[in-house]
């Protein structure tokens, strides 16, 4: 038998890129190779085993390798892990110690060894924020099982349940107020969980079994979490967390937690870092002690970040295992803009962020005043900034933080979380009370999205293995003309009260451009509806690509940035650990925005973008530089696009323009960027 015993120096552990190239290479000897970790053991040829070990980064493992070609085995490993498993390891990493005794081991301490150093994480919600370090720890749940009585048992549940719910109310109508009524909605979702039929009888049988309420309503939660998290599809699997959520909280309650969470903030204000945050933590944070937060893992399109760019707290997320090590009350600067914690930093990198902090603060007080008049920029250049929403709240709201219209409005929220699909009447309403609640401004419509990653119950989709390469918006629709023809008659009909415009998403071929316009004549002669103006998203490169195609066909463009980035980069944009690399602003994606905005022009009609690129600091002067005549950003970031539009000067920025398409990368043509301002 080799043994060996070494650290793991992998920035996030042995996770599962590492791990997989580790997984591969073992395959490739016969040798039976275990890895063992703490009090865990792992056959190394098993993926799911690995990654269960949970080693981290500074984790020690022990390696035997048993069999005819140990020797080979136990070294060939040895320096794969050494090397990185193909990974570029820290440079503050621990030098190898392939047999040193546990106390030998010395692991990374940042605050010593780090002092005005910088981690890198995803930038998630802007605004620089300085102070010290919180880390925000999870205290794990300890059930307790004793059991009374059913009677007592049952009424402690219907107790922690009513609370339970009074929080869930408390944190959704915050959120409202503060201008996220769609992230709102998650904790619609968690109310919904405490109704369920099905969980509820599974809790009651548990107490009537003698078991305790606790117990019984953890293994209830336990048992579809898992099932849920089993699952391939990502937004079940978002549901798992969503279940687990809830049932931590209720939990709590029932062990006599009253504010659902043991974190107990300092007294003082402070940047909280955590290994992850769900939406409720993110929710409850409460701004007079938090001044942002950073994240381990996550990335900038989770729950959390879009909450947090509500609440204009800055965030950085997807920073690495590296700020958990972090200690309380280290000084850090977080830079939610540039992605960026500087630990421990000199007087002079702390004065310059004193003087950048008070700036972005002067100019956010100054843009939420000038948020109802028009972004133009030092030249005379007017850029129609307007708002994605997800429903009728959203509407009031962004029409109250001074958006010119609505870009996107995703109709999906009527079609999800329900057993049938709503009627041709319940749709006509809410498009008719969105026109009247922007007074006449323009209002996008979007028909369906809908497709093999987000489900419907009454859609029948057979499983497929990409479902975001399968039938996904148009594409679905137009297989179900029934389904669109019924969403088309109620927009026509509600365009009667409002400017109305309607766009279809997912668009890859000019034919389903044809097919749903003749869709939308037919219905029009038949309902004698007005003209309506027709669009399409741009999110699809052949869709960028072919755009002079396209654009003769249609009133406008409206760029899907969130999707045209992962089609671009055949990056799946809910990828846990590409999230980094998924950046709109990288060349090849700017090059089709290019080309569709040209191709638009020289047609004679608009481009909007409506992905989340539009409201990213570093990319509005690239995009308005581009010539893009439409920001669609979500309703908080209103005021600081506009402002930001105003401090431009088109003529200037055809130099940056030209630059930055000819970059080879995204973070060179952030740079580019950042020298310009
Ligand atoms: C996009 O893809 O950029 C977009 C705005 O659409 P969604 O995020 O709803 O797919
Ligand atoms: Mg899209």
């Amino acid at each position: 038998m080799r043994e060996f015993q070494l650290v793991i120096q992998n920035r996030t552990g042995l996770h599962a890129r590492p791990a997989k190239v580790l997984v591969k290479a073992t395959k490739k000897f016969e040798s039976d190779i275990r890895i063992f970790h703490g009090d865990k053991q792992a056959n190394a040829k098993s993926m799911i085993s690995v990654l269960t070990l949970g080693v981290e980064c500074g984790g020690e493992v022990r390696f035997e390798v048993v069999g005819a070609d140990e020797d080979a085995a136990a070294q060939a490993l040895r320096s794969l892990i050494e090397q990185g498993l193909d990974e570029e390891l820290p440079s503050t990493s621990v030098p190898v110690s392939a047999s040193s005794p546990k106390s030998e081991v010395v692991l990374p301490v940042i605050q010593d060894q780090n002092v005005g150093k910088q981690l890198t994480g995803v930038p998630a919600a802007p605004g620089i924020a300085i102070g010290p370090v919180f880390q925000w720890q999870r205290n794990q749940i300890i059930v307790d099982e004793t059991f009374t009585d059913v009677v007592t048992e049952r009424a402690s549940l219907d107790k922690a349940f009513q609370a339970a719910k009074e929080q869930l109310v408390a944190l959704h109508n915050k959120l409202v107020t503060q201008s996220a009524a769609s992230e709102a909605a998650i904790f619609e979702v968690h109310l919904e969980v405490l109704e369920d039929p099905e969980l509820l009888e599974r809790v009651y049988e548990g107490i009537e079994s003698q078991h305790s309420a606790a117990h019984a309503w953890q293994v209830a939660i336990d048992d579809r979490a898992n099932i849920l998290a089993a699952l391939s599809d990502s937004l079940l699997a978002a549901r798992a967390a969503d279940l687990r959520d809830v049932g931590d909280r209720v939990l709590r309650l029932l062990l006599g937690d009253k504010d659902g969470d043991s974190n107990v903030l300092p007294a003082y204000p402070v940047i909280v870092v955590a290994s992850n945050l769900t939406p409720s933590d993110t929710a409850a944070l409460d701004s007079d002690k938090v001044l942002g937060f950073c994240t381990a893992a996550g990335g900038p399109t989770a729950h959390s970040a879009i909450i947090a760019r509500a609440r204009g707290l800055p965030a950085v997320v997807s920073a690495g295992e590296a700020v958990l090590r972090l200690k309380n009350e280290t000084l850090v600067i977080l830079d939610g803009d540039a992605g960026t914690l500087i630990i421990d930093p000199d007087a002079e990198v702390l004065k310059a962020a004193q003087i950048a902090q008070s700036q972005y603060r002067a100019c956010w007080d100054a843009a939420q005043k000038l948020s109802s008049e028009p972004a133009i920029t030092q030249d005379g250049h007017r850029v129609e900034v307007v708002a994605n929403i997800g429903g009728v709240d959203d509407a009031q709201q962004a029409y109250a933080r001074g958006a010119e219209g609505v870009g996107l409005l995703r109709t999906e929220f009527l079609f999800l979380d329900r057993d049938t699909p709503p009627t041709e009447e319940e749709q006509f309403e809410v498009y008719r009370d969105i026109a009247l609640a922007l007074k006449g401004q323009p209002v996008i419509i979007r028909t369906l999205d809908i497709g093999g990653d987000k489900p419907l119950p009454y859609v029948a989709v057979p499983e497929e293995m990409n479902p975001f390469l399968g039938e996904r918006g148009i594409r679905l629709c137009l297989a179900r003309p029934h389904l669109l023809r019924q969403q088309l008659r109620a927009i026509l009909r509600a365009s009667e009260h409002g400017k109305l415009r309607i766009m279809f998403p997912m668009v890859s071929d000019i034919s389903e451009v044809r097919q749903a316009r003749a869709m939308v004549e037919e219905l029009q002669s038949q309902l004698g509806a007005g003209s309506v103006e027709i669009g399409i998203m741009v999110e699809v490169p052949s869709a960028a690509l072919l755009s002079d195609i396209f654009a003769p066909e249609v009133d406008f463009f409206s760029i899907g940035t969130n999707d045209l980035t992962q089609y671009t980069l055949a990056i799946d944009r809910t990828h846990a650990t590409l999230a980094n690399k998924l950046d709109g602003l990288h060349p090849a994606v700017l090059r089709l925005i290019a080309r569709t905005v040209e191709s638009a022009h020289q047609a004679g009609k608009w481009v909007g973008v409506c992905g989340e690129l539009g409201s990213d600091p570093q990319a509005i002067p690239v995009l308005v530089g581009l010539g893009v005549d439409e920001l669609s950003v979500s309703t908080p970031a209103i005021p600081m696009v506009k402002a930001q539009v105003r401090e431009l000067q088109l003529e200037s920025l055809r130099v940056l323009v030209s630059e930055v398409l000819a970059c080879s990368t995204a973070s060179e043509v952030r740079d580019k960027v950042k020298t310009m301002r």
